[in-house]
Formats: C-alpha cells, sequence, structure tokens
C-alpha cells in the first residue's frame, strides 16, 4: 500500500472532484426536486461543489432498487464466493486510489492529508477486506430436536440496509457499514453526511468500476430530517444502521417504529482516561493527547475526561501541556500539520461557547481556548485543569479539542465518578498493576476498555456503547450478526 506523503496534493486545487449526485440503481442522477447543496473546505470556508440534495422522493427510487437487486437482481444468484472475491475487488481498487481518496477525505472533511492517507483509508480498506473474507463463512447448525426430525440453522441476509453516517469519518464509517452488509448478502441504501458526501459518492462509482451489480450499492446525499428520516420510515428498508449523536438515535427509534426495522447505533461519548501514579507517565501523557487531540477531537471515543491520581497530577499536566503547545494546528495538506480545521461553522462555534462554559464555570485553562487565525474552523488545542464532574465541560460532548483533568484519591471514588455518565463508550486506565488494569476493565461500564494504550483499532475488534452509547456492535464476527436473519427449519423424517 503506498502511504508515502512525498506526492501529496499542494492543496484544494489539486483535488478533482467527480462525483455530486444521487447514486441509484447504478446511475448518477440529479435530485428528483433538482435541488442541491453546498459542501464546504472547512480550512477555507470556500465551496468546494454543489451536491444534489435527496429526498424523500430519490430514497424511494433507492430503496426500490435495492430491494430490487435484493429479491431478483444478479445479488442473490451470486455465489457467495463471488461476492467476497468483489469486495476484495472493492478493497484493491481503495488501495490504488488511496491518495486521491484521501486528499478527497481531506479537503471535505479538514482532517490532516497525513492522517487521512495513514490511518483513514488503511483502516477502511482493511475493514472491507475483513468482511470480504466472512462471506463464504456464514452459515447456521444443526440442532438435535426430540422426535425424528432434521433441525438447522440458516443464516440469511436481514434485506436492505439503510446507512444513516456522521461526517468525522466518512470512509472508515461507510467500511465499517458496507462491510458486514456485503459479506452477509444485503443490499444498501447510503445516506452521508451533509458535511461530507464526496468520499462516499467517489465509492459509490468505484463500487460500480469493480462490478457490483446495478442496485446494491446506493447513495443519497442530503440532510437527515429529509433524506435521512426517508430512509428510516421506508417500508422497504429492513434495518438502519446509524453512527451520530443519541437525540438523532432517539428520533430514529420513534421513527422506525411503524415499520419495527432492526436497529444499531453507534453514538457518542464522554469517556474516562485514567492514570494512576504507577503508570508509565510519558506512555500516559502520549496517550492522553492522542486519545483527545486525534482527528481534532472529534471521535465518538475522545477520552475527553483524563483522571489523574493525585501523586503524579502536577508532572503529568506539565509534561502533557508541554507537549499540546507545540501541536501543528493548521493547513491539512500540509505535511507537518497535526491538527487540521472542525468540520464546520455548528461545531467551531459549539466548541468555542464549551471553551467559554469551561472559563465561566472556573477551570483552569492550561493552555489553547482561543480560535487558529481568521479563516477556516481551526481551534487551538485546549486542556483545562482542575475540573469539577459537574461542569459542563465534563458532562458534555464536545466533540473538539478541548480536555478536562479531573483529579482522583481513591480508586473506588474514582470508578464511580468515571461511570457517572449517561455514556459508555470507550474507557482506558494507564498503571503498571496487572489487578488493578483488569478490575478496572471489569467494571467501568464501557463496550471498549484500552489498558496501557489508547485509539487501538482493529477491523476484527467489536466496537460500540454500553448505555447511551448505542446498541449492537460494529467490526468483528458480532458486527455481521445485526445484518443477518436466522431462520429455523424442520423437516419431518
Ligand atoms: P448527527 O446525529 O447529527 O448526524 C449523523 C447522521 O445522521 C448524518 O448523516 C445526519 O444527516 C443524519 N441525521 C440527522 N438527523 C436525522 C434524522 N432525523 N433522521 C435520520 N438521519 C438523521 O451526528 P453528527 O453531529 O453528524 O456526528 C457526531 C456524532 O456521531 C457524535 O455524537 C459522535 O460521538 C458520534 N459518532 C459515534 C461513533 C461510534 O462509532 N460510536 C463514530 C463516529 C461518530
Amino acid at each position: 500500500m503506498s502511504t508515502t506523503l512525498s506526492d501529496a496534493p499542494k492543496g484544494a486545487s489539486d483535488v478533482e472532484v467527480k462525483h455530486t449526485e444521487c447514486f441509484i440503481d447504478g446511475k448518477w442522477v440529479p435530485a428528483a426536486s433538482g435541488k442541491t447543496f453546498a459542501t464546504i473546505n472547512p480550512a477555507t470556508e470556500q465551496e468546494i461543489a454543489q451536491v444534489a440534495e435527496g429526498d424523500a422522493e430519490d430514497v424511494d427510487a433507492a430503496a426500490k432498487a435495492a430491494r430490487h437487486a435484493f429479491e431478483s437482481g444478479d445479488w442473490p444468484k451470486m455465489d457467495a464466493r463471488d461476492r467476497g472475491r468483489l469486495m476484495y475487488r472493492l478493497a484493491d481498487r481503495m488501495e490504488e486510489e488511496i491518495q486521491s481518496l484521501a486528499a478527497l477525505e481531506t479537503l471535505d472533511n479538514g482532517k490532516p492529508y497525513r492522517d487521512s492517507l495513514t490511518a483513514d483509508l488503511p483502516l477502511a480498506i482493511d475493514a472491507i477486506r475483513y468482511y470480504a473474507g466472512y462471506a463464504d463463512k456464514l452459515h447456521g447448525s444443526t440442532i438435535p430436536i426430540r422426535g425424528k426430525y432434521l433441525c438447522y440453522t440458516r443464516r440469511e441476509p436481514v434485506g436492505v440496509a439503510g446507512q444513516i453516517i456522521p461526517w468525522n469519518f466518512p470512509l472508515l464509517m461507510l467500511a465499517w457499514k458496507w462491510g458486514p452488509a456485503l459479506a452477509a448478502g444485503c443490499t444498501i441504501v447510503m445516506k452521508p453526511a451533509e458535511q461530507t458526501p464526496l468520499t462516499c459518492l467517489r465509492m459509490a462509482q468505484i463500487a460500480k468500476e469493480v462490478g457490483f451489480p446495478d442496485g446494491v450499492i446506493n447513495v443519497v446525499p442530503g440532510f437527515g430530517p429529509t433524506a435521512g428520516a426517508a430512509c428510516v420510515k421506508h417500508p422497504l428498508i429492513d434495518k438502519i444502521a446509524f453512527t451520530g449523536e443519541h437525540r438523532t438515535a432517539q428520533i430514529i427509534t420513534r421513527d422506525s417504529a411503524d415499520t419495527l426495522k432492526r436497529l444499531t447505533f453507534e453514538l457518542g461519548g464522554k469517556s474516562p482516561n485514567v492514570v494512576f501514579a504507577d503508570a508509565d507517565l510519558d506512555a500516559a501523557v502520549q496517550g492522553a493527547y492522542i486519545g483527545l487531540f486525534l482527528n481534532q477531537g472529534q471521535c465518538c471515543c475522545a477520552g475527553s475526561r483524563v483522571f489523574v491520581q493525585k501523586e503524579c497530577h502536577d508532572e503529568f499536566v506539565e509534561k502533557l501541556t508541554a507537549l499540546t503547545m507545540k501541536r501543528k494546528v493548521g493547513d491539512p495538506f500540509s505535511a507537518d500539520t497535526e491538527q487540521g480545521p472542525q468540520v464546520d461553522r455548528d461545531q467551531f462555534d459549539k466548541i468555542m461557547s464549551y471553551i467559554q462554559k469551561g472559563k465561566g464555570e472556573g477551570a483552569n485553562c492550561l493552555t489553547g481556548g482561543n480560535r487558529v487565525g481568521e479563516q477556516g474552523y481551526f481551534v487551538e488545542p485546549t486542556i483545562f485543569d482542575d475540573v469539577r464532574d459537574d461542569m459542563a465541560i465534563a458532562t458534555d460532548e464536545i466533540f473538539g479539542p478541548v480536555m478536562s483533568v479531573l483529579t482522583f484519591d481513591d480508586k473506588e471514588d474514582m470508578l464511580r465518578r468515571a461511570n457517572n455518565t449517561f455514556y459508555g463508550l470507550a474507557a482506558a486506565v494507564w498503571t503498571r498493576d496487572l489487578s488493578q488494569a483488569h478490575d478496572f476493565a471489569a467494571r467501568v461500564r464501557a463496550g471498549t476498555v484500552w489498558v496501557n494504550c489508547y485509539d487501538v483499532f482493529d477491523a476484527a475488534a467489536p466496537f460500540g456503547g454500553f448505555k447511551m452509547s448505542g446498541y449492537g456492535r460494529e467490526l468483528g464476527e458480532e458486527g455481521l450478526k445485526p445484518y443477518t436473519e436466522s431462520k429455523t427449519v424442520t423437516v419431518a423424517l
């Protein structure tokens, strides 16, 4: 895989936008209404392109195409192994186009090109490959029941999957959803985030070129309450896989009640990252830094509550602040940029208002706290110390480069405080004491726990939330289950 930075694009003008329409039944079509919306470069605040604004009518056409492809098109006739081969071809093409896909991701989202190239794309390709291998390995079991019968189960695809994704990792979220759906034999109607539709549209064209039959993958760009809600309500769509905010998931739950859709949700977090005094402090500093500032702080699993044991607090914050002050914020296409802009004006304003709340509530701002430059949605990496559990910066998901440091003395008290949130997505602990690490891992209420590391992802390892951080899991074998139905067959002998 070529992940060299030497031939990186110089800037936005070097990046080609090829697709801006809806992709339905293998064809590029404008929105039925003729409407379009602007997608904006967050580094410059300039419009990149006008994109088709899909709505209920477009979702209806996409759902019909996906249904047809699922029931009577070439998809159900294809051997599972050949489905897997198509998925491998998709991953291979992503690899061949890794630089142009990474550049398009950076243009639309603002994340540093080097991150797109060395993290987002390799992880996305890996997820498609991982699930390609599952296509011909989904099988049921034979079950001994009373009487003279043969009883067995079949694992069948759930049908048409409606997939609604956010803007923070557009391609990676696509791969986490296309991978298991295609392996299971489902067909897809995807609604990308309105802030970042471009790589998803490019992927639809790549899928067409590698040979996915018409209707198997459909993409309808547009807004949540219109295009997204239409997917959720559509009777021909069997399942919704959604990543985004818990409030949106609550709306989706209500909107899907009439059609009783299968639902999987990957939602937000306020993850505790706990540093014990016996930890390798330099490693913990690095882990807290990456755990929060990665992707401009726009990570569902961001370690935004850093609990530090009293004895090592001063040394820890001193080292962390020194490291953070060196973080290079700027043009996402520059090779040495570590942090790009926030994705859009709304996120920028929300983050700045939390920084004001932090200051207003008496937290101690150790570094950052301001906008960077006059153009683009750049925010200084910010650390608040002396944060109390009840401050807004300690309770709310900020989704930006704003870290809260909280001090603890007693382990039991820390555990109670770490769990005192309605979120439960991720957690981490830094310690040299093995029992302490496992005790924390067992008692923290979170779907993922990292011990002496942070943000370690693998396509094979399930990911998802406890409590209001979601239902179900993505990735790993567990990630396939929500895309299948189990059918029991009983035969009289
Ligand atoms: P969001 O919920 O506003 O939007 C996500 C998607 O849902 C977008 O495509 C949007 O258009 C669509 N949407 C909005 N309203 C809708 C409606 N009424 N019906 C159907 N679809 C609708 O979230 P966001 O601000 O774009 O994304 C950030 C959130 O995503 C954060 O809370 C973050 O923690 C979460 N997230 C979670 C994970 C995870 O795996 N758990 C990963 C990435 C992001």
